[in-house]
């Protein structure tokens, strides 16, 4: 929790016109990040209830140091909302077991598509489905990174995060484009769909590594990254908008804080 901590510094008194002001201003700044933070914690962990109480720590953490946190907003916010989720799930046993509990995780936005780049409803689904099964950290970072664009410079990952980050892409990469290879271009090659009938995943791996044809089909592939990049923001209810933004506030009360 030391992220979280470092940004959580004791609130200090504040006069009430200052702090309209104050709230104001924190409204004008944070606001705008909400559904983005809201869709980063919930497909982190899966379900409604647990992502609004993470948004709702985050943005209380935000309040609680604002203002002298400083101009780096969605850094912030969204590493406090990594720290705070991954805490969350770390002694929960069944955080699998609402999944998909009414959201929905695989639609596209047409606004977030790459030009040029065209996919299906089941291109999407199989690209979260690879997504999900990553571990919660791996995805975390893939995820800031692919659908949130900070940079690892912008939330201040040390070397060996981004190395682990640029790793991870890498796999989620090849997963998916073995996966694709799979189930949709089996039949170009001939030893391909010998491979896919025994389930291997390694001789696959191995397979399409040295393939010139599989290798060829897969650069026809839209990239993995670009496809979870585009699917759809997952909005938070609209009582919490109200609930962190719109409620006259008193120094301290903010949400749990
Ligand atoms: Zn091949």
């Amino acid at each position: 929790m030391e992220a979280v901590a470092a940004t959580a510094a004791p609130t200090k008194a504040r006069d009430p016109r200052a702090l309209a002001g104050e709230l104001e201003a924190f409204n004008s700044l944070y606001r705008p990040h909400l559904e983005a933070v809201y869709d980063f914690a919930v497909r982190i962990v899966g379900e409604r209830d647990l992502a609004t109480d993470m948004v709702r720590q985050t943005f209380g953490l935000a309040w609680r140091s604002f203002p002298e946190q400083g101009n780096d907003v969605a850094g912030r916010l969204f590493t406090t909302a990594r720290v705070c989720t991954l805490d969350s799930l770390r002694y929960r046993r069944d955080r699998n077991g609402k999944e998909r509990e009414g959201l929905h995780f695989t639609r596209i936005d047409g606004h977030r598509v790459p030009d040029a780049a065209v996919f299906d409803q089941s291109l999407a689904e199989l690209v979260w489905d690879a997504a999900s099964a990553l571990p919660r950290e791996a995805y975390s970072l893939l995820a800031l990174h692919v659908r949130h664009d900070l940079s690892p410079d912008a939330i201040g990952l040390d070397r060996a995060t981004a190395v682990r980050l640029a790793r991870t892409r890498e796999f989620f990469d090849k997963d998916v484009t073995i996966r694709l290879l799979a189930t949709r271009a089996r039949h170009t090659c001939g030893e391909l769909d010998i491979l896919v009938a025994r389930d291997d995943e390694h001789e696959l791996a191995q397979h399409i590594r040295r393939c010139k044809r599989c290798r060829e089909t897969a650069s026809r592939f839209v990239s993995p990254a670009a496809v979870l990049g585009s699917l759809a923001t997952i909005a938070p209810s609209r009582s919490l908008a109200r609930e962190l933004f719109n409620r006259p506030r008193r120094r301290g009360v903010f949400g749990i804080l």
